[in-house]
């Protein structure tokens, strides 16, 4: 990996920079470098993940003490580190503008650029749509490249007879007579002033003299839908992809929830996978691994030769560099680690038992160090 930027002359500020200066040093350079306003821009892009990084790292108290301490060396806590990086938002995935600033920094933002009050205050109109989670089976191979999954989900939606108002086509809603519009009542109880959503109106301050016949007044049906989600590369079992405004449709014109997606990664013939580094046991003879061999080894973008050297004892690793998977939120791929299993042959022939004997008589089980060592230590041990 290139040279890392200090995270503090990334954002551009001092060491002494308050979590306030941070947010706001982070909101000005986001917004330059995002990836939605310099289309095709690698430079931005290399910016702005640098950013993230930097940001992910210093406005977390306990990551930026270690940071301090240690530098780059302990960020290993980093968007992709061991941590679990849940990358809502960025990284490559399809992340639009909205989502980032909404989500990320909705405490910036406030509700206006996530486009949707989030909890707290309450207001007349359609409730807000719920949040949907599901879950997409991937290959190996699609965490290693990313890909696009379609899903199918059942879902509320708007409904199409009455366009989501509830109302009969043709007739209107009408503003509540309870609550005169506002989805709340006031009463006086003792000394307090007590408010509590319009039981007439469910809070929505209209209600509906004529409801469509389509969806019975809610203005919204369940239907089957498809929609494609944007795996990125380098993603791992159990993280999870945010897309905005695709939970259920919103009550009578509400928003939309949003719709949460769990990656699950299925198991591979040949792969597992430690973080970004690809493992792959390969067995070879005890012949070959004596006498050292070329041998096959497969990879995610097919086979590769490699060459074993005489002596290669079992679980010995070689390491492929740059054949594993995309660094997920970092630069660059992990490696593939070829792990070497001796086998020993199962069933021989009486031919082949005469030739091994012979090989043991001729003095062989001299050239095995390992074992000799091994027993030569219990002998002055035990003696
Ligand atoms: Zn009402
Ligand atoms: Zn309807």
């Amino acid at each position: 990996m290139a040279t890392q930027r200090d995270y503090y002359e990334v954002l551009g500020v001092g060491r002494t920079a308050s979590s306030e200066d941070l947010k706001k040093a982070y909101r000005k350079l986001a917004i330059q470098f995002h990836p939605d306003k310099n289309p095709g821009d690698k430079k931005a892009e290399e910016n702005f993940k640098e950013l993230s990084q930097a940001y992910e790292i210093l406005s977390d108290p306990q990551k930026r003490q270690a940071y301090d301490q240690f530098g780059h060396a302990a960020a290993g806590a980093g968007p992709g580190g061991p941590g679990g990086f849940d990358f809502q938002g960025f990284g490559g995935g399809g992340a639009s503008i909205n989502d980032i600033f909404g989500d990320i920094f909705g405490d910036i933002f406030g509700a206006q650029a996530g486009g949707r009050a989030r909890g707290g205050r309450r207001r007349a109109g359609g409730r807000p749509g719920d949040d949907l989670r599901t879950s997409v089976d991937i290959t190996f191979e699609e965490a290693a490249f990313g890909a696009e999954k379609v899903i199918t989900i059942l879902k509320s939606v708007r409904c199409e007879t009455c366009t989501g108002s509830g109302a009969k086509p043709g007739t209107q809603p009408e503003t509540c007579a309870q609550c005169g519009g506002r989805g709340e009542v006031s009463f006086q109880q003792g000394f307090f002033a007590i408010t509590r959503p319009c039981q007439r109106c469910n809070g929505a301050g209209q209600t509906i003299p004529s409801p469509c016949v389509g969806c019975g007044g809610s203005g919204q049906t369940k239907k089957r839908s498809q929609i494609a989600v944007k795996i990125p590369a380098g993603v791992d079992t159990g993280q999870r992809l945010k897309l905005t405004g695709e939970g259920e449709a919103g009550e009578r014109g509400g928003p939309p929830g949003d719709l949460y997606v769990s990656v699950n990664i299925l198991p591979h013939d040949f792969f597992t996978r430690d973080e970004f580094d690809v493992i792959c046991e390969v067995p070879v003879t005890f012949v070959h691994a004596a006498l050292g061999a070329e041998i096959e080894v497969p990879t995610l973008e097919g086979k590769v030769k490699i060459k074993i050297p005489s002596g290669t004892q079992s679980h010995k690793i070689f390491r492929l560099k740059n054949k594993g998977l995309a660094r997920l939120g970092s630069y660059g791929r992990g490696d593939q680690l070829v792990r070497i299993i001796v086998e020993v042959p199962t069933k021989l022939t009486a031919e082949q038992r005469d030739l091994l004997k012979k090989f043991s008589e001729s003095g062989a089980d001299a050239a095995h160090p390992m074992h000799h060592s091994f027993f030569e230590k219990v002998k002055n041990l035990f003696g």
